[in-house]
């Protein structure tokens, strides 16, 4: 991995005639640029130059090779942008990953470059604040208004004072003229920041908290290493990776922290700004594209100090980078799975690695390749085994489905239903959990059997009620819901079938009226603030039962909420791909962790039809270690991740034939060698998607094999024909 930055040959570059510039556009190559005489060029400097007719913006790149094009024919840089360069350690960041994913180089930038508009500096804005008025100032209510306004604060944009004093802009003109306000320029994207202050005194840590901290300490002044934080759910990880992070900021550092894009709520903004005196910046993908612009903006200027972020913030252009932490570095929404498919823990470790820097994981259920890590002594391990003051991890039970099956049409059992009353009677909060949105997950038709499904998906589509419709999750089709049979046109016979929170709310409030009852999904929560907003309610008790999907079992801190229902512990298990173990138990144990954080203890109660399986087991046995080293027991012996090596390739496209056509010259042209297998091809089990049909391919290699160059020469040995897209995924994590 090329590690030395800034060498001679950058400062020679910067006198060549002719320069490399990589556009962010799938190109896998440079594209090579005349240097005008007066301008001065470095790898790394984002510039401005045509591109058949557009003008486009690049950075200056290392050459990949001798130049292909006559000096004489090319055309010329236009502009070098004014904004820092991108960052040595981030280009070479690029350059790997677009190796390892076998992307090419310019999509991966593309993702450095998300938002162009960040090239430029903002223009200064003007900004109003108030000066000794005259004394033959003419006032008026507005004009009162106006001042008052004005003088609570700093100095502010026009329409921002106007706002807030509920007048029009032409008040201000007028005061300005009149010389009572006078006109400032505001700082643009440096502005408005409170400096982070890591010496705030943080919480007194326990003996084990103390012991973690000081190692993450002594880590930072270090090189590159990779720490696994390993402590149960709230033995104060957060609270121990902030001292690592005040170090880091101590010693001048910018730090990077990932987070599961919906654990990016309140809380955790609220704990940080109490620990570091201000909030961090934000990255994520809901936020407006002015609030990232300016996010970007601040990163390459080293004005943002801290970033908080989902995935794609891994590829910002920090300049000063001492420290990354991911937080539940387990989550399977780390994995990008469309554009560029890489899992960011990963590319995370490496851009660690290249910046020459450490990285903390934190987790209460570290993934599997994290433990081997740890065993090989690759990572270190520092443990956090209990909780954190009084309280206790929660007790968990099984409720054992095929002996106490609830009601025909009904999905709560006699023991949870009752588990339920005793929470609520006692003036404590509960929490059902089932992952699956809508209604129901499939209607169907009483007369005929007939199901309904996605006309572009192998899917069944889901009723969702709320919203009266049918909707596919894969493609976002909607059609309305039917009275009669789509295929036989009985009327009035539809029925749902299985149950979706929707109908469990149902359920619920037919067994407790009275209660209050809140629905945390995709669909009734919509982003992080709306997130906060649920998540404020729930602390402040103006909720008695939660039920919800996902969304709900990550990160929260619910003091009164001392009962988790899992309505069906073994959705998870089927389908049964590789990791589906292993999930099922972080999920469920993450779920679990949000039952009795404080000093009332948590109760958990699984709702299984299969209470032997080896991760219910685990669960109530509290062995998660055990659970583990079955599994890899088991994954060494089959020689899978991570022991071995995937890659799949995902054969698509509208018509049929030619899908099925390359997949074949893909199996025939598949690579033979001892330590190789190529399975497939298959439909996938989404076989159709989007109205493309889909075939996959795997290829499983022993640990020592070059994946990536086995699949450049299989890959370049196939011609497929217009209309078919070959997609390589390397580390699979779903198998759709
Ligand atoms: P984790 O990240 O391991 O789940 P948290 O850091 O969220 O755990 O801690 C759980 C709860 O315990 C939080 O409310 C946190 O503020 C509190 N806590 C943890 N350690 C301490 C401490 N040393 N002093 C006071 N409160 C703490
Ligand atoms: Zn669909």
């Amino acid at each position: 991995m090329p590690m030395h930055h800034a060498s001679t040959s950058e400062s020679e570059a910067a006198a060549q005639p002719t320069v490399s510039v990589q556009l962010p556009l799938p190109l896998g190559t440079t594209y090579d640029y005349l240097r005008p005489a007066d301008m001065t060029l470095t790898p790394g400097d984002f510039v401005s130059v045509p591109l058949g007719g557009r003008v486009v913006e690049g950075v200056v790149w290392r050459r990949d090779g001798p130049p292909g094009v006559a000096e004489d024919r090319l055309k010329g840089v236009i502009a070098r942008l004014d904004c820092p360069p991108m960052p040595a350690p981030l280009r070479d960041l690029v350059d790997w990953v677009a190796r390892y994913t076998l992307t090419p180089r310019g999509a991966v930038l593309r993702m450095a470059m998300s938002i162009p508009e960040a090239l430029e500096p903002t223009p200064p804005r003007a900004g109003y604040r108030i000066t000794p008025p005259p004394p033959d100032l003419r006032m008026t209510d507005a004009r009162r208004r106006v001042l008052r306004v004005a003088a609570a604060g700093p100095a502010r944009g026009a329409t921002e004072i106007a706002r807030e004093a509920g007048v029009s802009t032409g008040v201000i003109t007028g005061l300005v003229a009149a010389g009572a306000l006078e006109r400032v320029a505001l700082p643009a994207d440096g502005g408005y920041t409170v400096a982070l202050d890591p010496g705030l005194p943080g919480p007194v840590l326990s003996p084990e908290q103390a012991a973690a901290a000081a190692q993450l300490r002594a880590a930072i002044a270090g090189e590159f290493s990779v720490t696994l934080l390993d402590g149960v759910t709230g033995a104060g990880k957060t609270e121990v990776y902030f001292e690592g992070i005040a170090e880091a900021l101590a010693a001048g550092r910018q730090v990077l922290v990932l987070l599961p894009e919906i654990a990016l709520t309140g809380q955790w903004l609220d704990r940080f700004a109490a620990r570091f005196g201000a909030p961090p910046d934000v990255w994520h993908s809901d936020l407006p594209r002015g609030a990232r612009r300016r996010c970007w903006r601040r990163v390459a200027q080293a004005s943002a100090r801290v970033v908080v972020g989902a995935r794609s913030a891994l590829f910002l252009p920090f300049p000063e980078l001492g420290l990354i932490v991911v937080d539940e570095e387990h989550d399977g929404s780390y994995k990008q799975e469309d554009g560029v498919i890489y899992h960011a823990r990963d590319m995370a470790v490496v851009r660690a690695r290249i910046e020459n820097i450490p990285i903390v994981l934190a987790t209460a259920t570290p993934a599997l390749e994290t433990v081997m890590n740890c065993e090989s002594g690759r990572y270190r391990r520092l443990r956090l085994p209990a909780r954190h003051g009084a309280a206790e991890l929660p007790r968990i039970e099984l409720l054992d489905m095929r002996r106490a099956p609830p009601p025909r049409q009904r999905w709560l059992s006699e023991p949870l239903v009752a588990a339920l009353s005793e929470t609520l009677e006692a003036g404590e909060q509960a929490l059902l959990f089932l992952n699956r949105r809508g209604y129901a997950p499939l209607t169907l038709c009483r007369a005929c059997g007939h199901r309904v499904h996605c006309p572009n998906c192998t899917a069944w589509l889901v009723e969702h009620r709320l919203t009266r419709q049918l909707q596919c999750h894969h493609c976002g089709y909607v059609a309305a819901l039917p009275s009669s049979c789509p295929d036989c046109g009985a009327e009035d016979r539809m029925a749902a079938c299985g149950p979706g929170v929707e109908r469990l709310a149902e359920e619920v409030s037919a067994l407790f009226p009275g209660w209050r009852l809140a629905l945390m999904t995709s669909d009734t929560v919509r982003g992080p603030s709306a997130a906060a907003a649920f998540v404020a309610a729930i602390a402040n008790r103006e909720i008695d039962i939660i039920i919800g999907t996902q969304i709900i079992a990550k990160g929260h801190h619910f003091p009164l909420l001392t009962l988790v229902g899992v309505v069906d512990a073994d959705l998870g298990l089927v389908g049964g791909d590789l990791r589906a173990a292993e999930r099922t138990f972080q999920l469920l144990h993450q779920v679990a962790g949000r039952a009795g954080r404080e000093d009332r203890p948590g109760r958990v109660l699984l709702q299984t039809y299969h209470p032997e399986h080896a991760v219910m087991r685990a669960l109530v046995d509290g062995a998660r270690d055990r659970f583990l080293a079955a599994e890899s027991e088991m994954r060494r012996d089959g020689g899978w991740p991570p022991f071995g090596r995937l890659a799949a390739l995902i054969v698509s496209g509208r018509d049929e034939a030619r899908v099925d056509r390359t997949a074949a010259l893909l199996a025939r042209a598949a690579p033979h060698a001892e330590q190789l297998r190529v399975l497939g091809p298959a439909p996938a089990p989404l076989a159709m998607l989007r109205g493309r049909h889909r075939r996959r391919l795997l290829l499983k290699a022993a640990r020592n094999v070059d994946v990536q160059a086995v699949l450049r020469r299989w890959l370049g040995q196939v011609r497929w024909p217009n209309g078919v897209r070959v997609q390589v995924d390397v580390d699979p994590y779903s198998f759709l």
